[in-house]
């Protein structure tokens, strides 16, 4: 039997990325910028609709980190963060020397709670300092309750930076995940829902702001013959190279969202009749979930059945599965910073397990992890 690793998510290419490589080889656009660039962007902007202006960066973090600066947030100024996510989410903040206040997240869609939220938003405003912006996260491809947070936004007039880097393909009511933000932000890493070996996207709302972020993305080059700055720049702009990976990955994009939601229904369907297990689901039909990872939740029992030990069945079988993101006010680099909220986070980490979820899995790999969860819950 072929006992060959089985990947969490792991990259799964269309066909025609190297077409897209060749040409900027051919052309000699091999930079960070050049027609793939270009041509991504636009991908991208059509596909989000919403009248969406996209810049492609080097990475989802560079996105992040440029979105801050786009909202303004300075050395000192409070930024409200998604507790249970992907640290690239609040690193950004300390790189401007903010201050993250980290927030719970609810048991609907695993992301902010909007009454912990308020409770953060109305207790900083108190202690003297209104945060500057709101760090929203899509966790695992499921959008967060988009109408709840968006109404606190607007009722203390804080901007959300909306982190869709799990999300590409999802939505809520129509409307696709990444143009809900005043920015957001898309990741093409390798283990992401398309990949461009390594890259991400900043989404913003007008030209303006887009030209803003491609220019501190390039050096921040104020307009003369010669070098001149007169703000930080960064080196953030996407490769010609990777923004062709990009192109083709456009191409399949939904088709592999078809495939995902389609593993996600397979692990529905093998835990129904497992009282103790819970899949991660969207929790109406407003909601369009990528189903970039599926997760499940374990309710420990006295037999020995728990997240670890499941863990470890897999991995005997050589078959990758990882505990849900382990929460930012827990996390060594940022525990002595403020948290608002219950154990929910909490208690989905210490229960909670992401299973191989990529849309290139055989049958042969399902059944192989379906022999493994049968054994172990029988
Ligand atoms: C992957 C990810 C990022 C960072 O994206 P990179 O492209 O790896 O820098 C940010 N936030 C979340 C939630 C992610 O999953």
């Amino acid at each position: 039997m072929n006992n060959s690793k089985i990947w969490l998510s792991s990259p799964h290419m269309g066909g025609s990325e190297q077409q897209y490589v060749q040409k900027a080889f051919d052309a000699n656009w091999v930079a960070p910028l050049g027609p793939n660039v270009n041509g991504l962007e636009q991908d991208l902007e059509n596909y989000l609709g919403n009248m969406a202006h996209v810049g492609a960066l080097s990475s989802g973090t560079s996105a992040i980190h440029l979105g801050l600066i786009l909202l303004g947030v300075q050395a000192g100024d409070e930024v409200l963060c998604q507790s249970m996510t992907f640290s690239a989410s609040a690193n950004p903040i300390l790189y401007q020397g903010a201050i993250p206040v980290f927030i719970d997240s609810e048991n609907e869609t695993w992301n902010l709670s909007p009454v912990a939220l308020e409770e953060a938003i109305i207790d900083r405003i108190a202690n003297g300092k209104k945060p500057k912006a709101i760090i929203a996260v899509h966790l695992y491809g499921v959008p967060y309750q988009i109408e709840a947070v968006r109404a606190l936004a607007d009722k203390y007039e804080i901007p959300i930076l909306e982190d869709s880097a799990e999300a590409l393909g999802s939505s809520y009511k129509g409307q696709k995940c990444g143009t809900f933000g005043d920015i957001g932000v898309l990741s093409f890493n390798g283990n992401k829902i398309i990949t461009t070996s390594g890259g991400g996207a900043i989404v913003t709302k007008t030209t303006m702001q887009k030209d803003r972020a491609v220019f501190f993305a390039t050096q921040s080059r104020d307009n003369a013959p010669h070098y001149q700055h007169s703000e930080i720049g960064y080196n953030y702009r996407m490769s010609n190279i990777c923004a062709g990976i990009g192109r083709g990955q456009m191409e399949v994009l939904d088709e592999h969202v078809g495939l995902r939601r389609k593993m996600n229904a397979f692990y529905v369907d093998l835990f129904k009749d497992i009282a103790v297990v819970t899949v991660f689901t969207v929790p109406n039909e407003d909601y369009f979930a990528n189903y970039w990872l599926s997760a499940i939740v374990i309710e420990p029992n006295q037999e020995g059945i728990d997240r670890e030990a499941l863990r470890l069945a897999f991995e005997a079988a050589n078959i990758e599965s990882r505990p849900l993101w382990k929460p930012m006010h827990l996390q060594p680099i940022f525990e002595k910073y403020p948290y608002y909220g219950k154990k929910v986070a909490e208690t989905l980490f210490e229960n909670g397990l992401c299973l191989p979820s990529g849309s290139n899995l055989t049958i042969e790999d399902k059944n192989r992890i379906k022999g493994v969860i049968t054994n172990f819950f029988k």
